[in-house]
């Protein structure tokens, strides 16, 4: 899950990492308000989960109360790379002299964590990476040790930082450390982290993803999802711990097994290349045990796409036999009844097939075609769908 800035900036303080003072408004007259409470200069920044604000017009100075009020009235209902501001976050000025980057992330390849830190922040991480390479420090460390003084020292060495500098900003980097390792999360970024006039570090711009997995732990978290940005077909199949990827297509997929459905999903959008590219419209593994309640749920789910033409239900019977899920599917249409109103394509294959199939030949429901492999399957549904 990624936070918005604002989130992040009460982990960081909560942490102890220097921030500035930091209030989200969603109306120019609270932005006003909060602009007056913390005096001084402010800056207006809109609340996305998309970098590149500030090229944006998404990021504003306010010296005044007033300009606050007009910034948050213009930021305010922004689209920015296609998201809608609906929050800013009034933030107390700071006096820049420099902008730096630091970020820990997951490194999948090595298999630890790694810090990233550069002397040029402020700018496109992606874009330094790729022009000036030699400009961003990349220091692997054992996620055991974590960032100590020492590597946190070695990592400021590395950027290019002044011996005398990096004691203060190794104190940062342990900080931030310990809000990437007790939050759970699978990263943590400043961008920019900065240098006031007056030589003190504080963290601008922060981004923070937390581990999902963690959620049984880190009982804080459930309230930092924010509700209106949740698919609500998403949360629907969340309700029932059904493992539902919402996608941009019109043919339902159900399957059984991570990588079948994955594979269904490949052939569907190959199939539907030869009916008006018609393309899958979701992702949903129902797992071994697929019972008649679990094969309701998901239809139910897959059904209330208003996008969804045509469901693919593509199964391989192994512990869970055929004729189980075949009378899961004649059950889940029963539990349904009138609100199934699309046309679904079955093919079973593997434990008690024939049994199966069988049983789906008897139901002989109106709305269920069935298919002998999964090619023919997922062409028929293709065509379903572009009627
Ligand atoms: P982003 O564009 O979404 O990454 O938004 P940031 O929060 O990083 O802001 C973009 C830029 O705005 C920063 O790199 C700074 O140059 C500038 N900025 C942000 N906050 C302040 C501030 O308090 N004072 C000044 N002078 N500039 C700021
Ligand atoms: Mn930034």
């Amino acid at each position: 899950m990624d936070l918005y800035e604002y989130q992040a900036r009460d982990l960081f303080e909560a942490h102890g990492v220097p921030v500035l003072a930091g209030v989200v408004a969603t109306t120019p007259e609270e932005a006003k308000k909060a602009a007056e409470q913390i005096g001084g200069t402010v800056v207006i920044k809109a609340q996305v989960k998309v970098g590149g604000r500030g090229k944006a017009g998404g990021v504003k100075l306010a010296k005044t109360p007033q300009e606050a009020y007009e910034h948050a009235q213009a930021i305010l209902g922004m689209d920015i790379k296609g998201h809608i501001v609906h929050r800013v976050m009034v933030a107390q000025g700071a006096e820049i002299a420099e902008e730096y980057y630091f970020s820990i992330l997951l490194d999948r390849a090595e298999r630890q964590y790694l810090a990233m830190c550069s002397k040029e922040g402020g700018v496109e991480i992606e874009q330094l990476a790729e022009e000036s390479p030699e400009k961003l420090a990349r220091v692997n460390f054992d996620p055991n040790v974590g960032v100590t003084g020492s590597i946190g020292g070695y990592i400021a060495a590395k950027a290019g930082f002044d011996a005398a500098d990096a004691p203060a900003l190794a104190k940062v980097f342990k900080q931030l450390w310990k809000v990437f390792k007790e939050e759970d999360a699978s990263l943590v970024e400043v961008n920019p982290l900065v240098r006031t006039g007056d030589g003190r570090i504080i963290a601008l711009d922060g981004k923070v993803t937390l581990d999902e997995n963690a959620a049984f732990r880190q009982p804080g978290h459930a309230e930092l999802i924010d509700e209106s940005s949740v698919d609500p077909l998403e949360a629907k199949a969340a309700e029932h711990e059904l493992n539902y990827v919402k996608l941009d297509g019109e043919v339902g997929i159900i399957g059984n097994g991570a990588g079948l459905v994955m594979s269904t999903l490949d052939v569907v959008a190959y199939a539907g290349e030869a009916h008006g590219s018609v393309k899958p419209a979701n992702f949903l593994d129902i797992g071994g045990g697929a019972s008649a309640e679990v094969m309701a749920h998901g239809l139910d789910v897959i059904l209330s796409d208003s996008q969804v033409k045509s469901v693919f239900v593509n199964v391989f019977g192994g512990i869970t036999s055929c004729d189980a899920v075949a009378n899961g599917i004649v059950k889940a249409l029963d539990i349904l009844g009138d609100t199934a109103t699309k046309p679904l394509v079955v093919r079973l294959d593997g434990n008690n097939v024939e049994a199966g199939r069988k049983i789906l030949a008897e139901a002989d429901h109106p709305l269920v075609t069935t298919a002998d492999t999964m090619d023919a399957g997922a062409d028929k549904a293709a065509e379903l769908a572009n009627k």
